[in-house]
């Protein structure tokens, strides 16, 4: 059973799925976390051996554990691989989320939702609607997710003009089950209108809304599962248990990493990269925990001034010095990931996004000594070229496009442009899924 983080009755994972937030506005989360040796995945080579060892008891009795295959099957259809950086001393690796179809992490979560809530609630009569606000990279990792899955229909909104060319590309290209709204207004609007049309009861009955945000426990789970293949593949290999350095925004991908350690995966130190929004630094220092305006950096898709997810956190590790003990840290400014980006482009040839590049930073600014004797796995969140607006410039040469992103901006871009308000975006999902 899943439970609320603020203590509402607990409901099934099946429930937990559809709902994504609980009635009381806290977060799902298992009631028990399973506990695991790395003994029992020795007969694991695929990640998707992994995932089904692992999910397994986050299946139990629901609905969906005799499809669980089938699901993994579908959210793993690229790879994840570890490449090795060439550092001078000790182990440093790079953890690749970016070879999904819309080259970031979120292809992962939005994936593995997408093949659940179809499972649940897909329905070619009465097709459930998916609502997602975006400010760029959620957005496009969900309509790829849901794009021609039967019963499902995904209206996308984003900021006209605020997200970068080849975002818009990824938000616009799908057609078919996907609806495409430019608002001419921010990313605060576009939230502001999914959240009315939620709460709009005539419009939420004719349409069957629901949402596929970050928070929902089918986003979470599926995350957990590349870092317990990453440190299980690192433990065979050499007997030591990785540390992960995870740039963090909204606290899902660094959450994962967490819940996996606490299941007993070979996971050793956990550090937060996070951008100039350094809240979560702060309160890990000793600050209270008030959420803040968000501040604009190069690493947008972690620009979150209240980080939903650290709810879980502080539920699962407690509070101020005894969530210190757990996981550390750390602020990267705008001018830091510029200079990394170069810095990385010059030592290891390689073209990081800036989101990355907080967690290459914060490795180097660990002491020789822990640099040398823990080994290090780095988080790669998204491929550069999905960035080359911020990385090219910095490094001076083309970043090569991935085959994946390539099939993407190739494609024809159609959206309907909508001005921010009720009236606009119940004419446009009437017009757009009127077929
Ligand atoms: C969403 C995102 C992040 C932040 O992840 P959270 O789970 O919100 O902490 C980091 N990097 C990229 C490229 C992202 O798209």
């Amino acid at each position: 059973m899943y439970q609320s983080t603020r203590g509402a009755p607990a409901v099934s994972l099946d429930d937990a799925l559809v709902l994504g937030i609980a009635p009381d506005g806290g977060l799902f989360l298992p009631e028990t976390i399973p506990e695991f040796d790395p003994g029992d995945f020795a007969a694991c080579d695929r990640i998707n051996d992994v995932a089904r060892t692992l999910l397994t008891p986050f299946f139990a009795g629901s609905s969906l554990a005799t499809e669980l295959d089938h699901i993994i099957a579908e959210t793993f259809s690229f790879d994840i691989p570890v490449s090795r950086l060439p550092v001078e001393t000790g182990y440093c690796g790079l953890l690749e989320l970016y070879h999904g179809p819309t080259a970031a992490f979120k292809d992962v979560g939005a994936g593995f939702l997408a093949a659940c809530l179809t499972r649940l609630e897909g329905n070619p009569d009465n097709p459930l609607t998916i609502l997602v606000a975006t400010s760029g990279d959620t957005g496009g990792a969900v309509a790829a997710a849901f794009n021609e899955r039967p019963g499902m229909r995904v209206a996308v909104l984003y900021p006209d003009g605020r997200v970068s060319e080849r975002q818009a590309h990824q938000l616009t290209c799908w057609g078919d089950n996907v609806l495409s709204l430019a608002v001419n207004g921010s990313f605060d609007d576009c939230q502001a209108l999914v959240k009315g049309a939620m709460a709009d009861e005539a419009l939420s009955a004719k349409h069957r809304f629901s949402s596929a945000n970050s928070i929902n426990i089918g986003r979470l789970l599926p995350q957990a599962i590349y870092y317990a293949h990453a440190s299980l593949l690192h433990w065979r290999e050499t007997g030591r248990k990785p540390s992960f350095i995870v740039p963090t925004g909204n606290l899902g991908n660094a959450f994962a990493c967490y819940l996996a350690r606490e299941a007993g995966l070979p996971i050793g130190d956990i550090v937060l990269a996070t951008n100039a929004n350094r809240l979560v630094v702060d309160y890990l220092d000793g600050a209270e925990w008030a959420p803040r305006a968000s501040i604009q950096t190069l690493a947008s898709a972690m620009d979150v001034g209240n980080p939903s997810n650290m709810e879980r956190l502080r539920s699962r590790g407690g509070e101020g010095d005894e969530l210190q003990a757990r996981v550390r840290a750390e602020s990267v400014s705008d001018e830091q990931i510029s200079a990394e980006i170069r810095r990385n482009f010059a030592d290891f040839g390689l073209a990081t996004c800036p989101h990355t590049a907080t967690a290459t930073f914060v490795w180097r600014q660990l002491d020789a000594q822990e640099r040398r004797d823990k080994d290090w796995i780095l988080v790669a969140t998204a491929h550069a070229a999905k960035f080359e607006q911020i990385v090219e410039p910095i490094i001076g040469e083309p970043v090569p496009i991935p085959q994946e992103l390539r099939e993407i901006l190739s494609r024809e871009r159609r959206y309907v442009d909508i001005e921010p308000n009720m009236g606009a975006l119940a004419a446009a999902l009437a017009d757009g899924f009127s077929n």
